[in-house]
């Protein structure tokens, strides 16, 4: 595989997917240097929405093309946001929502499923996660998305905070080194 397009428009996904799949050697394509559609994501799963994706962008470009569906399950609320975390409202919706909820009680696990697609090859996939809690309030500047308020178990600093923590702990760098050494 020479090239890779990363079907997501998300550029915190981008940074650290591009950055995580540099030991590859391959060029990696993104909406900033192709023309790529919107894909909707009507599954019910992070398979079928990662799925979605993939295979849509594989078919639009011909290339292969890598798809990243993820999301926080809150076990407070039943693992919601779930797959519809990029459509829940934000952290600030999620910390009003715990607000009555005591620590020990606030566990949540980010999720990532990446769908490798190739046109004429069957999709492949890789997952990972990580599990920790939601703080009570937004801690750190870095990261993207819900990083402010998770906190990896075992650890004293948000997502937000230790960047360098996230990319050996995360849901994604997890998915992303199970790929890398499929691909190696
Ligand atoms: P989707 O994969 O496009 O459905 O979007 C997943 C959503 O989950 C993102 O828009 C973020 O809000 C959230 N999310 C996924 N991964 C992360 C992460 O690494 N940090 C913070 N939020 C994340």
């Amino acid at each position: 595989m020479q090239e890779l397009v990363l079907a997501t428009h998300n550029d915190g996904k981008i940074t650290e997917l591009k950055e995580q799949l540099a030991p590859l050697g391959i060029t990696v394509l993104t909406h900033h240097d192709v023309d790529l559609p919107e894909v909707a994501e009507t599954g019910q799963t992070f398979i079928e929405n990662a799925t979605l994706k993939a295979e849509a962008i594989a078919a639009h470009t011909g290339k292969p093309a890598l798809a990243d569906d993820s999301g926080l399950c809150v076990d407070a609320l039943n693992g919601e946001p779930g797959v519809d975390t990029a459509n829940y409202g934000g952290y600030e919706k999620l910390l009003t929502k715990l607000k009555d909820t005591a620590f020990g009680a606030r566990g949540a696990r980010f999720v990532c499923v990446l769908a490798l697609a190739e046109p004429n090859a069957k999709t492949q996939f890789f997952d990972g996660y990580v599990d920790g809690f939601i703080l009570n309030e937004a801690r750190g500047e870095g990261g993207f998305g819900y990083d402010p308020v998770f906190l990896p178990t075992g650890g004293t600093h948000s997502f937000a905070e230790d960047p360098e923590q996230k990319k050996t702990l995360s849901h994604r760098s997890r998915a992303i080194a199970k790929l890398v050494e499929a691909l190696k």
